[in-house]
C-alpha cells in the first residue's frame, strides 16, 4: 500500500511518516499543493492524506484538480478547527474524510483502514495462500500456523502478492505499491527481495509458490 502524504508542517510530516512506515506503509511526502497535484498524478497511489492549508495550492484546490483529472483515488483531509472550509464543501470537492487537528494516529490509522477497505474491498484482515497466511492488523506471517520472521519490505510485497492473487504483478506495478520514490528503478531490488521471500516461505520445489511470469512479472496463484 502506497501513501502519499501532502503536509507542510515538516514535524507532522515526518511523523507521519515513520508512523505509517511502520505499518507497513510505503509513503511519499509533498511539502505543498502543487508539488501534492502534481505527485498524485503521476504515481498510483492507494490514499492521500491531504492537509488544508498549504502553501502555494491548498488542499481544497488540489482535490478539485485531481478529481477533475479523474483520480479516484481515496483522500483523507486534514485541518485545523478554526480554518476548516465546511464540511460539505469538502465531500463536494471529493474528499472520502475528513480529520481536524490535533488527531491521535490511532484515529487517523483506523479512517485510513476504513478508507482503504472501501473501494475495492481489497484490505481484508487476513490474506491466505495454500498454507501462507499474512495477519494484516498483527503483521505476522505464518506458514503452517508457524511464524515466519520477515523484514517490512518482505511483509510488504507478499501483501501486494497476496492481495492480487490470480493476478500478474509486473515490475513497475510492484515498484508502485510497494517502494516509494527513493527506490532506482534500475536496480535488482524486486528480485533480491523475492528471492530472499522465497527462501523464507521455503518455496524452492518446482512448483513455485510465487511464480515467475518471463518478462512479465510475478504472481500467487
Ligand atoms: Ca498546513
Amino acid at each position: 500500500m502506497r501513501i502519499l502524504i501532502v503536509e507542510d508542517e515538516e514535524k507532522i510530516a515526518s511523523f507521519l511518516k515513520e508512523s505509517l512506515e511502520a505499518e507497513y506503509f510505503a509513503v511519499d511526502v509533498a511539502e505543498d499543493g502543487e508539488r501534492g497535484a502534481y505527485l498524485a498524478c503521476i504515481n498510483e497511489y492507494d490514499l492521500i492524506i491531504l492537509d488544508n492549508m498549504l502553501p502555494k495550492k491548498e488542499g481544497i484546490e488540489v482535490l478539485r484538480e485531481i478529481r477533475e483529472k479523474e483520480i479516484n483515488t481515496p483522500v483523507l483531509v486534514l485541518s485545523v478547527r478554526s480554518e476548516a472550509p465546511k464540511k460539505v464543501d469538502l465531500l463536494n470537492a471529493g474528499a472520502d474524510d475528513y480529520l481536524t487537528k490535533p488527531f491521535a494516529f490511532s484515529e487517523l490509522l483506523a479512517r485510513m483502514h476504513a478508507l482503504l477497505r472501501r473501494p475495492k474491498g481489497i484490505e481484508e484482515e487476513v490474506l491466505t495462500a495454500g498454507d501462507i497466511a499474512l495477519d494484516v492488523p498483527r503483521g505476522i506471517v505464518t506458514k503452517k500456523e508457524k511464524e515466519l520472521h520477515l523484514t517490512r519490505k518482505e511483509f510488504m510485497l507478499l501483501r501486494y502478492l497476496l492481495q492480487n492473487k490470480g493476478i500478474v504483478l509486473s515490475r513497475s506495478m510492484i515498484l508502485e505499491h510497494v517502494w516509494d520514490m527513493e527506490v532506482d528503478a534500475f536496480s535488482n531490488t524486486i528480485e533480491s527481495h523475492i528471492l530472499s521471500l522465497r527462501k523464507k516461505l521455503g518455496d524452492t520445489g518446482k512448483n513455485r509458490f510465487i511464480q515467475t511470469v518471463q518478462g512479465r512479472g510475478y504472481k500467487i496463484c
